[in-house]
């Protein structure tokens, strides 16, 4: 229900969009595909996104020779599902790490603004409502206010936080935070990382770095790089995964600000296209605006 209302704005959109595509129509011909195609293109869904799933309608098209208007709606539901990568091993779907390596290291990553450290804060809150022993690393030590929010958010929530002064090595600060893990007995680490995009081979060699150092105190780690994107800047939020991907291996994403945008299809898209497996969705500033993602769930709420 939160999912709802959270893509209440993508939802309206979308319908409106898809209803003109198919409206006077019983039967979906050349036009219709027409009409669907910009529909799902200015819904944020991405272009070769848009034809993967336009090319799988024409085939059953194709196939069932007259394809009424009304099973449109299920068939494109169907495709839409199938584009969007499945998270296997997600450590989410209850937030209580069983079976995962302690601590477990999480590296989120992410320009400025897109909202990382709100994600950030509202993870700790919902691993520890789960039970869990949550770590913060302030590793973003190159924006005074990247550590003073975080220092909120770990006050907000209660949980501890490894930060060093401003302007000192983003690794030495994420060694410190995975050490001080293995010492309290902390069952997740989350660190927070700058994401300076404008200077790529930089950005490549501190998480370089920050993942060579930390792999010191613990062989796997990070058991997950989450990237965070900004699902209401459409498909700005798409180059900036192509841009991390290039830079540094990515296993997971979090698409934020989804309530308040009509842009939400960029969420397929995006996991269609960059082939990692989105593990939340927020929809709101609030700690418990965050979602775990499901895929079928998503796609449903599109539909309905
Ligand atoms: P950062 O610079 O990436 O760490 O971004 P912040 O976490 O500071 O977030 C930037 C702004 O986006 C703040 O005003 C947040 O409250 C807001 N924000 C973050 N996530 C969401 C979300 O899912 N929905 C909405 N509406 N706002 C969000």
């Amino acid at each position: 229900q939160a999912l709802d209302e959270g893509l209440e704005k993508t939802k309206e959109g979308f319908f409106s969009k898809i209803s003109k595509a198919i409206a006077g129509k019983s039967t979906v011909d050349e036009e219709v595909l027409d009409n669907l195609e910009d529909a799902l293109i200015s819904s944020d869904v991405g272009a070769e996104t848009t034809f993967a799933i336009i090319d799988k309608i024409t085939e059953r098209v194709k196939r069932d020779k007259y394809l009424g208007t009304s099973e449109l709606n299920s068939i494109m539901h169907q495709e839409m599902a199938g584009l969007l990568v499945d998270a296997p091993g997600s450590i989410t779907s209850d937030f209580n790490l069983s079976g995962m390596p302690k601590p477990y290291v999480l590296l989120v990553v992410g320009v400025n603004g897109v909202g990382k450290t709100t994600t950030i804060g509202k993870l700790a809150h919902q691993f520890k409502l789960a039970g869990k022993s949550v770590l913060l690393g302030a590793a973003d030590t190159f924006r005074a206010a990247a550590v003073d929010q975080l220092t909120i958010w770990s006050e907000r929530v209660g949980v501890p936080i490894v930060k060093q002064a401003m302007g000192s090595d983003p690794a030495s600060v994420a060694y410190d935070a995975v050490q001080s893990g293995i010492a309290r007995g902390s069952d997740i680490v989350i660190i927070d990382t700058a994401g300076r995009l404008h200077n790529k081979a930089h950005l490549m060699e501190e998480l370089s770095k920050i993942k060579r150092v930390i792999k010191r105190l613990t062989p796997e780690a990070p058991h997950e790089v989450l990237l965070v994107l900004d699902g209401s800047t459409g498909q700005n939020a798409l180059e900036q995964a192509k841009q991390f991907t290039a830079a540094t291996e990515v296993t997971g994403l979090a698409i934020t600000k989804l309530d308040g945008t009509a842009k939400g299809g960029v969420v397929i898209g995006i996991s269609h296209q960059m082939n990692i497996p989105v593990r939340y969705v927020g929809v709101g500033e609030k700690m418990t605006d965050l979602l775990v993602f499901n895929k079928k769930e998503f796609v449903s709420s599109l539909f309905n």
